[in-house]
């Protein structure tokens, strides 16, 4: 760790003084726990330490994140956590570890449905699950909603990876949000029926299957189809080229999407700093670096995407708070369970 400043800092905008109690180190520097990759958030980072002098450690933990939180409690060196999916944000939330965060930047910059309405968690990006198809064995056509995938004529043709992934767990809590848990649950007991294989993999090999002809169609993150077109390996190239995107619900409430995100520690003792990270990453440079590095796209309007995103046209998203799949996790994951989806 660096050495902690002793200068007082200056007096914040809205940030801190809405955050109220409680000492602010001056130190210079700010503790980060990371579920994302270092390859994908180093180049922010440094270009945040550039700006500002605040330097960033940071800790990338794979598994385990909200529970070595809880272990650490106060003593927890950590002051924000970077992470994907607002259903494991609203897990770190409820399992206390995180603190408000009143800031008009973060409120300016991030549409309400991307953030935690009391402040404790803030989307920094966004992804989309869409459908992907294999361009010789499937017209679009015949595609049009996720209801849409039970139907008959798509039996032994679907891959999807397994219930327990977060990914499918927060789409299935959003379609609750939508349309009830026994709609829900007949939907997936119908997607079910229509596997091509026991659900195995990541969302990369759901893409991979349907190139190879062991499916026809998958539901799976931008970002992974994104990767692979981009990829540095021939042979997610060549399986990138033989499929091709759908963004589903186009005339009802929207293609699901998620978000990745951040928070900042109840433990923070560089909290200042931490919300000055947190705003950097939804400033337009940062946004832009995002666009550019993680093919996700930007949270905040008005940002160019990537190459490859902006290939794929415009969709609509559907534009559910991401704050209301606390209530429908548990839900879903049973959903899931009674349906046979493994
Ligand atoms: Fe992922």
């Amino acid at each position: 760790m660096s050495k902690r400043f002793a200068a007082i800092l200056p007096v914040l905008p809205v940030a801190a003084a809405a955050i109220g109690a409680g000492p602010t180190f001056a130190a210079g520097e700010v503790n980060v726990y990371s579920y994302r990759q270092e390859v994908l958030v180093r180049p922010l980072l440094d270009r945040f330490t550039k700006k500002t002098g605040i330097k960033v450690n940071i800790i990338f933990a794979k598994k385990g994140m909200i529970a070595r939180l809880k272990a650490e409690g106060a003593n927890s060196p950590a002051d924000a956590i970077l992470t994907v999916d607002a259903g494991r944000l609203i897990r770190a939330k409820q399992a206390g570890v995180l603190q408000p965060i009143q800031s008009s930047v973060l409120g300016n910059s991030i549409p309400p449905q991307y953030r935690d309405p009391e402040g404790y968690w803030f989307g920094l990006t966004v992804r989309a699950r869409p459908i992907i198809y294999s361009r010789t064995r499937v017209k679009p056509s015949s595609l049009s909603t996720y209801a849409a995938l039970t139907d008959a004529k798509w039996k032994g043709r679907i891959c999807i990876r397994s219930s327990g992934n977060i990914y499918n767990q927060s789409m299935l809590a959003a379609m609750i949000a939508r349309i009830g848990a026994a709609k829900t649950e007949s939907w997936a007991r119908g997607l079910v029926a229509n596997f091509a294989r026991r659900p195995k993999g990541g969302d990369r090999d759901q893409i991979r299957a349907v190139a190879a002809g062991l499916c026809d169609i998958a539901v799976v993150n931008t970002y992974y189809l994104a990767g692979m077109i981009d990829s540095k390996r021939a042979s997610d190239r060549t399986a990138a080229s033989k499929v091709e995107i759908f963004w589903p619900n186009q005339k009802g409430y929207g293609t699901h999407v998620n978000i990745s995100g951040a928070g900042v520690t109840k433990s923070a003792r560089n909290r200042s700093n931490a919300v000055k990270l947190l705003e950097f990453l939804v400033s337009d440079e940062a946004q832009l670096i995002y666009a550019s590095k993680v093919y996700e796209y930007p949270v905040k309007s008005g940002i160019t995407v990537s190459k490859v995103l902006a290939a794929w046209g415009r969709f609509r998203a559907d534009k559910l708070r991401l704050s209301v799949l606390a209530k429908h996790n548990a839900e879903a994951v049973r959903v899931a369970d009674r349906a046979g989806w493994r």
